[in-house]
């Protein structure tokens, strides 16, 4: 296993669309595990293949508190379940130190493959739902930060900009 790169905002990369995985093979399997490393490492709950470089929809996650329930989902699908919304405070492997509340679905029904290539659904509410929302957003190019107003993401940018000159510097 490798620990791989995040990319962080505002590279313009992470506004890449993925494309989805034709075959979940050696290939993929590595893909997921070099990403549950880098997750994990990270302390990271959620990460997408896009905030590695690689445009494949790919994502792992892990919302237990004891960092022992890895989730993959390979081309994820996902319905909101009911029209009600709930903010949660989000925060970002890709924004570092930044955390703002997201009004999401509070329910979700999930249809994925996993790191074998299995077909599998899931019904989540709360935490889950709202990971798996904001790492789908991530395959499709969006970031928490373009729900804020732009008042807030300028600030966020500002503060990115500001981190990436110091660890240049440094
Ligand atoms: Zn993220």
């Amino acid at each position: 296993m490798a620990k791989l790169p995040i990319l962080e905002f505002p590279d313009e990369r992470l506004r890449t669309k993925a494309v989805p995985v034709e075959t979940v093979d050696d290939e993929v399997r590595q893909l997921v595990d070099d990403m549950l490393e880098t997750m994990y490492d990270a302390r990271g709950i959620g990460l997408a293949a896009t905030q590695v470089d690689v445009h494949r929809r790919v994502i792992v996650m892990d919302v237990s508190d004891e960092r022992s329930s890895p989730l993959v989902l390979i081309n994820p699908e996902f319905t909101p379940i009911g029209d009600e919304r709930e903010p949660l405070q989000e925060g970002c492997l890709s924004i570092p130190e930044y955390y703002a509340d997201v009004p999401r679905a509070l329910r979700v029904h999930l249809k994925a493959l996993d790191r074998d290539g299995q077909p599998y659904e899931l019904e989540a509410d709360g935490l889950l739902a709202h990971c798996i929302q904001h790492e789908h957003d991530h395959l499709e190019g969006i970031l928490f930060v373009d729900y804020l107003s732009s008042l807030k993401r300028d600030r966020v940018l500002k503060k990115m900009q500001k981190r990436h000159k110091m660890l240049q510097d440094a």
